[in-house]
C-alpha cells in the first residue's frame, strides 16, 4: 500500500545563508561573554530583555522579512529562519519582540493600511514596539470562533469589552492585536469576527496575572473594559478577522520554537557528560535524541521554504507542531533518565539543576500553547494527500 504523504521537501540552505549562521552565532559569543543570560529553556517565552532586542535590531535581525520601505530587512524567510533557530537553540532572551517579529508584523504587513503600516512596522523593526496575542478566551480556545468579546461601533470608531485569557507579555508589551465579535446577525460563527490593534496601556485595559507552575508571571487576563478606538484601530476589513486570524496561526505554528524550546537543556546535559564520564548507553540516547531533533527540523525547514515560495504548507506546518512539541517534553523526560538528577527551584539561576527544573515545570504548555495537538491532529488527518 502505499503511504499517505504531506508533499514535504528537503531544503538545502544558500553558502550566504550558511555565512549569516556564522555572524549570528559570534553575536552570541560576545554577548555571553558581555553577561547577557543565555542557555534558558522556553526563552521565547520567558527571556524578555529590551536591550538584547535592540542589539538584535540594530544588526538588521528584527524584522528581517518586513519591506525595507518600512524599516525591516528585506530578506528572506530562509534567512530570517537561520537567524532564529541559532537564537533559540542558544536559549537568548528573544521574547519581547517574539509576537511582533513574528505575527503581528506580517500582519500589519499585510492586512493594514498604509497608515498602520508606517506607524507600526518601523518601529517593530528597530525593535521598539512590541505585541501580544489576544485570542483566546475562557470559552474559547481551541473554538476560537465562540469568542465573546465584543466591538460596538460608536460615533468615531469602536468600543472594546470582554477578557482575553493567556496573553503572553500582555504586562509588558506596547500593544495586543484583539480578535473580537463585531456582528452576530449572521448564522455563520466565523463571519462577523474582526481584529484591532489595542493599546495596552490604555487606562481602560485591567491587566490581571496568571503565575505559572514555576510562580513566573508571564501571562495575564487582560480585560478590555469599555476600551474606546479610533477607526484606525481595526485590523483588515470589518469581518475578515477569522480568514486574518488563520493565516496568523500558520505563523505561528510551524517554525523553530515549535522543536528547539528545551534544546538549551540538551546543551546543559552535553555540558555535564562531557565533564565526567559519559556512558556508552548515555552517548545513544543523546544521539537518538540529536536525530529526531534533525528530521524535525528538515521539516520545518520545508515549511519556511514552502512559504517563501508561496506554496501552501497548512499541514506541514501542522505536523511540525505535533511532533515537534511532544519532542519538546520528552526531551525533558530522557534528560532526566539519562543524567538523574534533582530538579531544583531553589539553587543558582542557570544551574544544571535549576534548567531542568524549569523546563519540567514549563512542561504542560509545550502542546497546548498555539493550538493543542489534538486539534492539529484534525487538520493533517483532514489534508494528507491519500493515494486513490
Ligand atoms: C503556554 C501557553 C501560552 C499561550 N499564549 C497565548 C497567547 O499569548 N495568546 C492567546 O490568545 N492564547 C495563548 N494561549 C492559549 C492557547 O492557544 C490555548 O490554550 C489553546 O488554544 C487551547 O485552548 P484551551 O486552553 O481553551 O483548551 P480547550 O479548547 O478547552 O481544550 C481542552 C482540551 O480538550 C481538547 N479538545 C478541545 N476541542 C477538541 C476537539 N474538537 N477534538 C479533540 N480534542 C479537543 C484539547 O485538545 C485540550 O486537550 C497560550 C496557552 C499556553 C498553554
Amino acid at each position: 500500500m502505499t503511504p499517505p504523504t504531506t508533499g514535504a521537501r528537503a531544503v538545502q540552505l544558500r553558502p550566504e545563508t550558511q555565512r549569516l549562521r556564522r555572524e549570528v552565532r559570534d553575536f552570541l559569543a560576545e554577548e555571553r561573554a558581555a553577561g547577557t543570560v543565555m542557555g534558558r529553556p522556553d526563552s521565547w517565552l520567558t527571556g524578555w530583555d529590551p536591550g538584547f532586542t535592540r542589539r538584535l535590531a540594530e544588526r538588521g535581525w528584527v524584522g528581517m522579512a518586513l519591506p525595507k520601505e518600512y524599516g525591516g530587512g528585506g530578506r528572506g524567510n530562509l534567512e530570517r529562519y537561520v537567524v532564529i533557530e541559532e537564537l533559540l537553540a542558544a536559549g537568548a532572551p528573544v521574547s519581547a519582540h517574539w509576537v511582533a517579529d513574528r505575527q503581528a508584523g506580517p500582519s500589519i504587513l499585510r492586512h493594514g493600511t498604509e497608515e498602520q503600516r508606517r506607524r507600526f512596522l518601523p518601529r517593530i523593526a528597530a525593535g521598539r514596539c512590541f505585541f501580544s496575542i489576544g485570542m483566546s478566551e475562557q470559552h474559547a480556545g481551541s473554538d476560537l470562533a465562540a469568542v465573546r468579546t465584543r466591538a460596538e461601533r460608536t460615533d468615531d470608531g469602536w468600543r472594546l469589552t470582554g477578557t482575553k485569557t493567556w496573553t503572553g507579555g500582555a504586562h509588558l508589551n506596547d500593544y495586543a492585536i484583539v480578535l473580537a465579535r463585531t456582528d452576530d446577525e449572521s448564522g455563520d460563527r466565523h463571519a462577523g469576527l474582526s481584529q484591532f490593534i489595542v493599546g495596552l496601556r490604555d487606562p481602560r485595559v485591567r491587566i490581571e496575572p496568571i503565575r505559572l507552575l514555576s510562580g513566573e508571571h508571564t501571562f495575564n487576563y487582560f480585560h478590555l473594559e469599555g476600551v474606546e478606538l479610533g477607526a484606525d484601530a481595526l485590523l483588515g476589513r470589518p469581518g475578515d478577522g477569522w480568514r486574518q486570524v488563520t493565516g496568523e496561526l500558520a505563523l505561528e505554528r510551524s517554525g523553530p520554537e515549535r522543536f528547539l524550546s528545551t534544546v538549551p537543556l540538551l546543551t546543559a546535559l552535553v555540558e555535564q557528560l562531557r565533564r565526567g564520564a559519559c556512558t556508552p548507553e548515555q552517548h545513544t540516547r543523546v544521539g537518538r535524541l540529536t536525530a529526531r531533533l534533525s528530521s524535525i527540523r528538515q521539516l520545518s525547514l520545508g515549511v519556511a521554504a514552502a512559504l517563501e515560495a508561496g506554496r501552501p504548507a497548512d499541514v506541514q506546518a501542522a505536523l511540525v507542531k505535533d511532533l515537534g512539541t511532544r519532542f519538546e517534553g520528552e526531551l525533558v523526560n530522557e534528560v532526566r533518565e539519562i543524567l538523574p538528577t534533582a530538579a531544583r527551584t531553589d539553587t543558582t539561576k542557570g544551574s544544571y539543576p535549576e534548567l531542568l527544573a524549569t523546563a519540567i515545570l514549563h512542561s504542560p504548555g509545550y502542546t497546548l500553547r498555539g493550538g493543542t495537538n489534538e486539534i492539529l491532529r484534525g487538520i493533517i488527518t483532514r489534508g494528507l494527500e491519500l493515494p486513490s
